[in-house]
């Protein structure tokens, strides 16, 4: 986490932190006061990463590409196998070429069309965003672009995930969802429950459909987080019982003051400080696992449990917690429903075990 500051005022974060000051958050010990930029040195950050071979590291924030001379000293002078980042995307354009082509992956937040990213983002942050997408591309890069949805009320998640996969202007062949959905002390002013049976859960029976026959179609396997993620472990015949984002078992958050957390979300979480850069080995990190209800439900072998903070902090109660769950067990089922076409595609030769692939933990849950 490079950084505490963000340059956007987005609904589902800013709005939502506005709306909920007054919210109680338990009996957490909690760190408000977190340095806006890092305070760490750069060595102390390159002996850590030296330690791990398979080290990579995602810059993220707040925004990250607002400290771009630290994005560059980091990669001039740490060691990784990988650098990735998490971004909005309104800066993309100042980072020099020769930095970006070197990231592996960009996760760049967009909701979708135009009309549905401004709503949640703010006016003309979508036309920057993907100006800033076409330069990216014009000046090279080749690595990964995944479009980061965050999803709620105003999303008909069908709809927009196909307008990002298909559109005239610039096409993402990779997307990964999050729903707005136990972060904030917010069930009771929302619409969750009514959106999620009515609109969501039915959008995507329809889009894991539309992805299944665009394989048909195309031999393209389009990088659909969620459903690749699920679709690979039916497909291995693997069980998933630790967390798929990876949080506080094999993927951790750097705060700006070196200390680590599970997940970024969890920044200031004194009670799971689980060590600092200076001193930890990466390799030999304290774990965090979750626990009941995950534990005991019937989809944990293929959910994994989702989402360490939402679990921990319990912001929404068991019972309005329960409708996300119902929408992870409709997301499960509706790619296990399309299984034996996918299972006869590959049968064909149309498409290839290898193209459900992906590289883990890269900031992509799965579990939305
Ligand atoms: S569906 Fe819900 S209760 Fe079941 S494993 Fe996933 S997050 Fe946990
Ligand atoms: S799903 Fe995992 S990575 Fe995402 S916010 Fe929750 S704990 Fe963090």
């Amino acid at each position: 986490m490079l950084t505490t500051d963000c340059n956007l005022e987005c609904r589902y974060c800013f709005g939502e932190a506005l709306a909920d000051v007054d919210s109680d958050f338990g009996d957490f010990n909690v760190d408000y006061y977190l340095p806006r930029r890092i305070t760490y040195d750069l060595e102390t950050l390159d002996s850590f990463c030296r330690k791990d071979l398979d080290c990579a590291l995602i810059f993220y924030g707040g925004e990250p590409l607002l400290c771009i001379d630290d994005i560059k000293r980091i990669m001039d002078k740490v060691y990784t196998r990988h650098f990735l980042i998490q971004t909005n995307g309104l800066l993309l354009d100042r980072l020099a070429p020769e930095y970006v082509n070197c990231l592996h992956t960009i996760l760049v937040s967009i909701d979708g069309d135009e009309a549905l990213t401004d709503f949640y983002r703010g006016h003309g942050t979508f036309r920057k965003v993907f100006d800033n997408l076409k330069l990216v591309k014009r000046n090279g890069f080749n690595g990964e672009i995944i479009a980061r949805m965050t999803v709620m009320e105003q999303t008909d998640i069908y709809k927009q995930v196909k307008w990002l996969v298909d559109n005239s202007e610039f096409t993402f062949s990779s997307a990964h969802w999050q729903l707005n959905a136990g972060f904030w002390s917010d069930f009771e002013r929302r619409d969750f429950k009514h959106w999620s049976e009515d609109s969501y859960n039915p959008g995507i029976l329809k889009l894991v459909k539309f992805w299944v026959d665009y394989m048909e179609e195309h031999g393209v396997v389009l990088r659909l987080y969620p459903f690749l993620g699920v679709a690979q472990s039916l497909l291995l015949g693997e069980k998933r019982v630790l967390l798929r984002c990876g949080a506080g078992w094999i993927n951790y958050a750097i705060q700006t003051d070196g200390y680590i957390v599970p997940c970024p979300t969890m920044w200031g979480m004194k009670d799971y400080y689980l060590g600092h850069i200076s001193t930890a080995d990466p390799l030999r990190l304290k774990q965090v696992h979750i626990g009941k209800p995950c534990t005991e439900c019937t989809a944990f072998n293929l959910c994994g449990g989702r989402c360490l903070y939402a679990i921990v902090t319990k912001r929404w109660s068991p019972e309005a917690y329960a409708h996300v769950c119902g929408t992870v067990k409709n997301l499960i089922q509706a790619v296990r429903g399309q299984m034996s076409r996918i299972e006869k595609l590959i049968q064909k030769g149309k498409v290839r075990l290898n193209d459900f692939e992906y590289m883990k933990y890269n900031g992509c849950e799965i579990i939305p």
